[in-house]
């Protein structure tokens, strides 16, 4: 038996896992501190019985057992906590931990080599959630990186900028992916556009009427196909696969695969949804802990 869990920034969901089905999923909001967030991972497997091995994608990059966010906005107390520890006091047995995005790369990329004889051999997993992440599969092979770095886009910067001119990202550096295409960055431009709070789910909502709303997340999509086109003509990529919650939103993959048709054609690639849409990580994760046990 084993638990599977997915960390984000906004939630946290689990399924308990028997012979590669899951038995049951539940989930929890993502806590602000690690009190709060022992005690949602407490209630997620409430009554499940022990299990032989915990498999977690989350959000941000694992070293050496510990999780960091590349942007300290998203989740304050993920500086180094060390989430195996934590994880061993509660659980007696083997863990896996891996990046969230890398996890869905490795789950998209599993589910389109059993659905087709062509399926890619290169692929970029991009996420447009809370913030922007991503997974890469290289050669077949899911790449982790020595900083578990690999596939993190959304802190790779781009020459569009955001419409309320706000650049600085919480990694450090200005005019990242991430400060554009995030649910987070949607929501703050349109804040800023309208004159009142906004989430990106109401801008969405809005830009169905409104050309103002609607240039925001153009502006988001065209961000996204400029960064495809420079990881695409940096490492040769046979597909894209767009994931998250604004990814998944309605257009939004039109809109990302409409910016990219403008680029020169060998700047091109071809751009999907994941086919497991929001539990892209967890059946990543799931489907790595199998791989490893088998
Ligand atoms: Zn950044």
């Amino acid at each position: 038996m084993l638990i599977a869990i997915d960390i984000g920034g906004t939630k946290i969901a689990a399924a308990w896992v028997e012979n590669g089905k899951v038995l049951e999923r539940r989930q929890q909001p993502m806590a602000p501190d690690p009190i709060g967030f022992m005690a949602a991972i407490a209630q997620l497997v409430l009554g499940w019985p022990a299990p032989q091995q915990v498999a977690v994608a989350a959000t941000g990059f694992i070293n050496d057992g510990k999780v960091h966010s590349v942007n300290q906005n998203i989740i304050a107390f993920w500086d180094g906590f060390p989430l195996a520890e934590r994880l061993a006091e509660r659980f007696a047995c083997p863990l896996i931990l891996m990046n969230d995005g890398q996890a869905a790369a490795w789950g998209e990329y599993q589910v389109r080599q059993s659905a087709s004889e062509n399926s890619p051999d290169n692929l970029l997993f991009i996420t447009l959630s809370t913030g922007v992440g991503g997974g890469l599969v290289l050669d077949r092979k899911l790449r982790i990186g020595p900083h578990g770095l690999a596939g993190h886009v959304g802190h790779a910067t781009v020459s569009r900028q955001p419409t309320d001119g706000d650049l600085g990202c919480g990694c450090g550096r200005h005019s990242c992916l991430e400060k554009i295409a995030s649910g987070t960055a949607l929501g703050r431009q349109a804040s800023a556009m309208f004159g009142r709070a906004m989430n990106s789910a109401e801008l969405f909502e809005l830009a169905l009427t409104d050309t103002k709303a609607e240039a925001i997340i153009n502006n988001a999509a065209m961000a996204v196909a400029e960064a495809i086109s420079n990881v695409h003509m940096t490492i040769d990529l046979s597909e894209i696969v767009i994931g998250g919650s604004v990814g998944l939103a309605d257009g939004m993959l039109q809109r990302i695969q409409l910016a990219l048709a403008r680029a020169p054609n060998l700047m091109q690639v071809p751009v999907s949804a994941a086919i497991l849409g929001p539990d892209a990580g967890l059946v990543g994760i799931m489907q790595w802990a199998n791989a490893k046990d088998a």
